[in-house]
């Protein structure tokens, strides 16, 4: 099954993603975790993706399509995948559904997930991240060791662009660039929209059953 989960910055997406692919048993991809791991790593198209997203903008769709097709050419996805920020502008998803095409495989469906601005910001100001790619939160999702990964045990960190004026960039861009995908994508069927200011594991059984009806592929 190939998911997309799509929503603003700090909706829920990473959370989710990575419960949903134990639970499915497909990979977790994240195209965020992909450009700040090569920014770690200091590859040139990480030291290209930092001018952007240090300001909070979307590094360009040219750069994305090499990356998402990479990924999807992983023997890991051949049963489908989660994407966790991508697509996030209209020209992003036809390239998916041409990539998919090509591989002979379909997306089957899009999750919306729904949270107003002012919890997104409260979100995001709190938010500790992992290199792992696990997200935390100061007061709403806290790890059991304070500042420390549950997962994999290492240190956690706040974002560059979790800072307040790259967020407020970062809402501005996901409402030009990326909301139009919802129209697009409730036009060819495959839209499912789920209230994102539950609890986790709420969202997270509201998610569940919603794919639960979805027939695989
Ligand atoms: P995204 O991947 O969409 O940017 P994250 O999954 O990183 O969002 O979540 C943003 C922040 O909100 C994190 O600090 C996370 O722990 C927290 N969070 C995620 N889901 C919820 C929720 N349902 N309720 C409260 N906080 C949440
Ligand atoms: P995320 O981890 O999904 O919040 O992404 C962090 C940043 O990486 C974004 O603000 C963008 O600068 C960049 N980014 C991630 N995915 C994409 C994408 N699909 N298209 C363009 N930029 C992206």
């Amino acid at each position: 099954m190939n998911i997309v989960l799509f929503g603003p910055p700090g909706s829920g997406k990473g959370t989710q993603a990575i419960k949903l692919a134990e639970k499915y048993e497909i990979p977790h991809v994240s195209t965020g975790d992909i450009l700040r791991e090569n920014l770690k790593r200091q590859t040139a198209l990480g030291l290209e993706a930092k001018k952007y997203m240090d300001r909070g903008e979307l590094v360009p769709d040219g750069v994305l399509i090499g990356i998402i097709k990479d990924r999807l050419a992983q023997p890991d996805c051949d049963s489908g995948c989660i994407f966790d920020g991508y697509p996030r502008t209209i020209p992003q998803a036809e390239v998916l559904e041409t990539i998919l095409n090509e591989l002979g495989k379909t997306l089957d469906v899009v999750v919306n997930i729904e949270v107003p601005d002012v919890e997104v910001l409260k979100r995001i100001s709190g938010r500790r991240m992992c290199a792992c790619g696990a997200s935390y939160h100061i007061l709403f999702n806290r790890p059991e060791q304070e500042g420390i990964c549950d997962l994999c045990g290492c240190k956690l960190y706040q974002r560059e662009d979790d800072k307040e004026t790259a967020v407020l960039n970062r809402l501005a861009v996901y409402k030009k660039q990326s909301q139009p995908l919802i129209e697009y994508y409730r036009q060819k069927g495959v839209l499912v929209t789920v209230d994102g200011t539950a609890e986790i594991q709420a969202v997270f059984d509201e998610i569940s059953a919603a794919l639960d009806t979805v027939p695989a592929t």
